[in-house]
């Protein structure tokens, strides 16, 4: 039997059918189409569903279910997508839809929620009974794990993380509240915190790197000039760790997961984003030295993750 699962992006949707070990047995594609009517949009994914099935050799016999991670926030209960602004959906009956093409049990859930779960199946964190994944992208996003199934809460909104906030008066968040996490620790941040220090650090290697056109400067620009001991590009970094280590800590008061697992672009700087992270942490940690510190690792799945996870939905 097999699962099928897409990932459900602003500029493609990436699909795959998966079977119960979360192994990709193949993959399809469609670009997403924001101009055409909802439910077109959904005849497309549909389409491109049933033909990625039929070229992986099963039939509709042998599909148990089909999932959907989006970039937003997805209400499993009534299989309604509330929010989902890099689409423009809002309020769009996404499971009766996809019903009307494919008749089998369909979930939905958030990008980062299906990500952490195909990590606690396949990936990094395969063996655990709990885990917090938290992506570092453009935004932040969170992905609960407890016991084998996601946690998204009473209406979908339970692992929106990076909305978790950290400073009372801080950055206006575009979630209407101010100084959340994502405002600190998500790529845009990064960019962010270095154009507003950039005046006091002249000499920056940033500024070199940019060739003086700060609106070049990206986030992996700043944390390599961090890397070779750039002082404005250390500032940030230390600033971007210690409010990751924050937000991991808080996130401990309440969950106490065995494993942190960190994903999304930002962690590409990898070893060194890690170990800043593992030596920051304990500094906050929990009952000092009573009890031990949750593991902090590298997502490993990349980005099959999305579709891995999505088809595991259920
Ligand atoms: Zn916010």
């Amino acid at each position: 039997m097999v699962r099928i699962g897409m990932d459900v992006g602003g500029t493609g949707i990436q699909m795959g059918v998966v079977d119960d070990q979360g192994r990709i047995l193949e993959k399809g594609a469609v670009v997403t189409r924001t101009d055409l009517p909802f439910p077109e949009q959904i005849a497309q994914m549909a389409e491109c569903a049933l033909d990625t099935l039929r070229r992986s050799g099963y039939g509709l016999d042998d599909l148990l279910s089909v999932g959907a991670g989006v970039p937003g926030v997805a209400d499993q209960r009534t299989g309604i997508i509330p929010l989902c602004t890099n689409l423009g959906w809002h309020n769009v009956p996404f499971r009766d839809e996809l019903r009307k093409h494919i008749d089998k049990p369909i979930f939905i859930d958030n990008d980062a929620t299906v990500a952490g779960l195909a990590e606690s199946i396949a990936g990094v964190s395969a063996g655990t009974s709990s885990s917090v994944f938290i992506t570092l992208g453009t935004g932040v996003g969170g992905g609960i794990v407890i016991n084998g199934r996601v946690w998204s809460g009473a209406h979908g909104i339970g692992s929106e993380i990076g909305h978790m906030t950290l400073e009372l008066d801080g950055e206006p968040c575009t979630c209407g509240n101010r100084g959340c996490l994502e405002r600190y620790c998500s790529a845009t941040a990064i960019i962010r915190m270095a154009k507003e220090r950039l005046e006091f650090y002249p000499d920056s290697l940033i500024l070199e790197d940019c060739g003086g056109d700060t609106s070049k400067i990206n986030a992996r620009m700043v944390f390599d000039a961090a890397k070779k001991g750039d002082p404005l590009g250390e500032k940030v970094f230390r600033r971007y760790v210690l409010f990751l280590s924050q937000a991991i800590n808080t996130i401990t008061a309440i969950l106490d997961p065995e494993m942190f697992v960190l994903g999304g672009g930002v962690s590409k700087s990898g070893a060194f984003l890690l170990d800043a992270v593992r030596a920051e942490v304990p500094k906050y940690a929990l009952f000092k030295d009573a009890f031990p510190l949750p593991r902090i690792e590298l997502a490993r799945l990349g980005t099959d993750a999305g579709i891995i996870g999505a088809a595991m939905l259920q």
